[in-house]
C-alpha cells in the first residue's frame, strides 16, 4: 500500500447531496478538504446524446437482465446506474431489494426528481406521538434554521399552507392557480383533513439542482478543495495509538491500484447504504451493534389509483379543468388513530394523463376507441408511504461475495410488513373514495407496493441518537465511538415520514459540517 504524503484537514467520501454540502460548508470555513468519489466527472453535453430507438441494439427495451432490480433503468439511460455485475449485492428475502446506485461526481442528485419537503415533529418526535420506535435526538425547531438556508440554494418552489405535518419553507412562491380538478379534490378533501397543495420542487439553475452546479463550484472557488474522481473507498483507517480515524483506503477505479489518503477528520457521504458498507468493511463505529439496522424508506405505488375525469373524455375538457398537479399531504394518524397502521402517507395527483391501454379490459377496435377517448382525461397518482424503521430490517456484509475491486458487498434482509400493507390498502381505498366523491371515476386500483428500495430513498442503518448503546451517531452526525468520524447522509435518519428525504439530508449535512468546523477551530477533534 502506498501512503500519500499530504494530510488534509477533512477527507469527504462522496460528492452527492451530502458530500457536496460538506465540501461547500467546510471549504468556506477554511478547512483544506479532499473529496473522493467512486465515479468519474461527467460531461453531460457530450455524454447525453439522444439516439433514435432503431439505433439501439435492443430497440429501447435494454439487454434483458442487465440491471435486473433497477425499475428506472432503460436502454436509454443504462450507463448512468452502477452495473450490477461490477458491484453486486445479495438478499435473503423472496422479493429482491431494488437498489438504484449512481457513481459519478454529483451522485444521484444529477438525476433526482427535485421534490423537496421538510420533515416535521411528527417524524422527529414520532415516538412521543404514537409510542413506536425512537425519537430523533433533535427536534424540528433545531433543524428549521438549516432548512431555511438550504431551500434558497436549491430554489424550492411551493405554496405556504401552515400545516404542522408539512412545515412551510423559504419558497420561491408558487402562485399559479390550481386547476379545477385540484380545486374539486380540495373541496371534497378538506372536511376530511385532506389538503392538496402544490408539489414542492427545487428549481435549481435551469431545473438542474445538483451539487455539481450549486455546491462544488463555490467550494472550489475557495482554493480549499481537491476532488479525486474514480476513487473507490473500501474502509476508514485508524491510528493505532489514538484510536482516531486517520484516513481511508481506496482503489483507483480503472487500474485497481490500492492507495491511502490521510486526514485529521473523515466524513462519509457515500449515500446511506454505501457509507454503512464502508463502516462495516472497516469493522469500526459499531459498539452499539445497530450499524446496518433500522433500515427504512418510503414505499411507492405508482398508479395506485387511476382516475378518469368524465367531462374530459373525447378531448372535451372545459378550459381550466386540467392542468396543475398537486400532492395530498399526510392526513392519517395526526389527531386520530388508525386501528391497523401507524404513521401516514402522501399522494401525488396528476390530472390530464392518458391512461395506459392495459387498464381497459378489451381489445381490437374497441380498445383503440377507449384509449383514444380517454386521451388526456385520466388522473395519475403515486402513493408514498412511511415505512417503519425496525431493528430486524438490516444489511450486513456477505462474506462470500465481493465487487470488482474485491470489496465485500451487502446482503439485504428487508421486507415490508403488515403496517405497510395495511397503510397501502387504506391509501388506495381512501384516494379512490376521494376521487369518486369529487365526481371522478376510478378506472383502476392497485394496492401492491413496489419492492423495497424502489423510491430510491434508502434511509437509516447508521442512525443518530443520544444513547451510544442504541445508536451509531450523536445528534451532530458524529460517531459515538470515534469522535473525528462523521456520517452525514441518509443513513443517520431515525424515521423518514412520507416525505422525499434529500432536503433533510442536506440540512443535516450543513448543520453537521458547521459543528465540525467549530470543533476543528476549538481543537476538539
Ligand atoms: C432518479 C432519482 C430521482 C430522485 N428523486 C428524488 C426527489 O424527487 N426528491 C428527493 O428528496 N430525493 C430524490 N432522489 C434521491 C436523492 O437523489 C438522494 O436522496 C440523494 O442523492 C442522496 O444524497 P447522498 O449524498 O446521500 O448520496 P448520492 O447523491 O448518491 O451521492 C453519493 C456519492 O458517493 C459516491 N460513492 C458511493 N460509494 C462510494 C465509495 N465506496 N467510495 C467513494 N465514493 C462512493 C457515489 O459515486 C456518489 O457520487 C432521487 C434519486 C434518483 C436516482
Amino acid at each position: 500500500m502506498r501512503k500519500s504524503e499530504k494530510e488534509y484537514d477533512v477527507l469527504i467520501v462522496g460528492s452527492g447531496a451530502s458530500g457536496g454540502m460538506a465540501a461547500y460548508i467546510l471549504t468556506q470555513k477554511g478547512a483544506k478538504c479532499l473529496l473522493l468519489d467512486a465515479g468519474p466527472h461527467v460531461d453531460f453535453n457530450r455524454q447525453r446524446t439522444l439516439k433514435p430507438v432503431y439505433e439501439l441494439p435492443y430497440r429501447g427495451f435494454g439487454k434483458p437482465g442487465k440491471l435486473p432490480h433497477v425499475y428506472q433503468a432503460t436502454e436509454f439511460n443504462a450507463n448512468q446506474w452502477v452495473d450490477f455485475d461490477q458491484v453486486p449485492y445479495t438478499f435473503s428475502t423472496k422479493i429482491p431489494y431494488s437498489w438504484a446506485r449512481i457513481r459519478m461526481i454529483g451522485g444521484k442528485v444529477n438525476f433526482w426528481g427535485r421534490m423537496s419537503y421538510r420533515l416535521s415533529d411528527y417524524e422527529f418526535k414520532a415516538k412521543d406521538h404514537d409510542g413506536y420506535g425512537d425519537n430523533w435526538p433533535i427536534s424540528y425547531a433545531e433543524l428549521a434554521p438549516y432548512y431555511d438556508r438550504v431551500e434558497p440554494i436549491l430554489r424550492v418552489s411551493g405554496r405556504k399552507e401552515g400545516l404542522p405535518q408539512l412545515p412551510d419553507g423559504v419558497f420561491v412562491e408558487d402562485a399559479s392557480p390550481d386547476g379545477a380538478v385540484i380545486d374539486r379534490l380540495n373541496k371534497t378533501g378538506k372536511p376530511r383533513g385532506m389538503v392538496v397543495t402544490k408539489i414542492r420542487r427545487a428549481l435549481g439553475d435551469g431545473q438542474f439542482a445538483s451539487s455539481v452546479n450549486l455546491l462544488l463550484p463555490a467550494a472550489q472557488a475557495t482554493g480549499n478543495l481537491t476532488i479525486v474522481p474514480n476513487a473507490v473507498v473500501r474502509n476508514v483507517t485508524l491510528d493505532k495509538q489514538t484510536g482516531k480515524a486517520n484516513g481511508v483506503s481506496f482503489l483507483d477505479r480503472q487500474s485497481g491500484r490500492e492507495l491511502h489518503a490521510k486526514a485529521k477528520v473523515v466524513v462519509l457521504g457515500a449515500s446511506a447504504l454505501e457509507s454503512t458498507r464502508i463502516l462495516l468493511n472497516s469493522g469500526i463505529a459499531n459498539s452499539s451493534g445497530v450499524l446496518g439496522h433500522y433500515w427504512h424508506d418510503q414505499f411507492y405505488i405508482p398508479g395506485g389509483v387511476i382516475g378518469v375525469i368524465p367531462e374530459a373524455r373525447n378531448g372535451k375538457a372545459p378550459r381550466g379543468l386540467i392542468g396543475s398537479s398537486g400532492v395530498i399531504v399526510r392526513f392519517r394518524n395526526l389527531k386520530t388513530r388508525e386501528k391497523n397502521f401507524l404513521r401516514g402517507y402522501a399522494c401525488d395527483v396528476n390530472p390530464g394523463q392518458s391512461p395506459d391501454a392495459k387498464y381497459f379490459p378489451t381489445w381490437g377496435a374497441e380498445l383503440e376507441a377507449q384509449v383514444s377517448s380517454h386521451r388526456g382525461a385520466g388522473i395519475g397518482t403515486t402513493i408514498m408511504g412511511e415505512t417503519l424503521a425496525r431493528y430486524e430490517h438490516h444489511v450486513k456484509l456477505d462474506p462470500k461475495v465481493a465487487d470488482a475491486w474485491g470489496i465485500p458487498v451487502l446482503n439485504f434482509n428487508i421486507r415490508y410488513t403488515d403496517n405497510e400493507y395495511n397503510m397501502a390498502k387504506d391509501a388506495v381505498d381512501t384516494v379512490s373514495e376521494l376521487f369518486t366523491d369529487s365526481g371522478f371515476e376510478v378506472l383502476h386500483r392497485n394496492p401492491i407496493m413496489n419492492n423495497p428500495g424502489r423510491s430510491m430513498h434508502e434511509l437509516g442503518t447508521c442512525r443518530m441518537g443520544d444513547n451510544p448503546k442504541t445508536s451509531v451517531l450523536n445528534k451532530w452526525n458524529q460517531s459515538h465511538d470515534i469522535k473525528n468520524l462523521f456520517v452525514i447522509d441518509g443513513s443517520c435518519f431515525v424515521t423518514g415520514g412520507a416525505q422525499n428525504p434529500t432536503l433533510t439530508i442536506m440540512a443535516l449535512a450543513m448543520r453537521a459540517s458547521e459543528y465540525l468546523a467549530e470543533q476543528i477551530r476549538k481543537g476538539e477533534l
